[in-house]
């Protein structure tokens, strides 16, 4: 029976057919499309522990993207996965979880290392819809700019055209 291998990232997904001490892998979807949108090590260290809560672990680097393939069977061994945080390394080995000072639930893990490492949104689309709302929502603040900065050069425009020499008399734009 083929082990199912899957790509949490990119959904390039395999076939493992045991054969002696290894396997043989027959891709299903080469995926590879997508990228982590993020810092690698730290999409490595989430999908594990995401995945991990789903029955799933790492099996082997997905050579389409870099990231991970997982599986839910059993057989191959599981690769470990590790980040640096400024708080300390945060590394999941065998479903066990350690963070800086010791044993860390999957909960616990998940929050600090995106309390590091979360402004680098972890999913794709969530990453460039954020992206567009955040510019969409810069764009009235630069119209508003560049129409007031309009306005300041037509009032100058208009008070040097009017004050030739510096003559008062024809300036239209000065009320007092
Ligand atoms: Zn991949």
């Amino acid at each position: 029976m083929p082990l199912h291998v899957t790509c949490a990232t990119c959904h390039r997904e395999e076939s493992w057919d045991p054969r002696g001490s290894g396997y043989d892998r027959a891709v299903v979807v080469p995926g590879g499309s997508r990228r982590p949108a993020g810092d690698a090590a730290w999409t490595r260290v989430r999908t594990t522990l995401l995945a991990q809560a789903d029955g799933r672990r790492p099996v082997a680097d997905c050579p389409a993207c870099g990231q991970l393939l997982f599986t839910r069977d059993a057989g191959p061994p599981s690769v470990a996965v590790r980040l640096d945080t400024p708080d300390g390394p945060v590394s999941v080995a065998d479903g066990q979880v350690l963070g800086p000072t010791g044993p860390l639930s999957p909960e616990a893990a998940l929050s600090l290392v995106d309390t590091h490492f979360a402004p680098r949104i972890t999913d794709g689309l969530a990453g460039d819809l954020g992206r567009s709302v955040f510019f969409v929502g810069l764009l009235p603040i630069v119209i508003g700019w560049v129409f007031a900065g309009l306005f300041v050069l037509s009032f100058l425009a208009a008070l040097y055209q009017g004050t030739p020499g510096g003559d008062t008399a024809g300036a239209p734009l000065i009320v007092r």
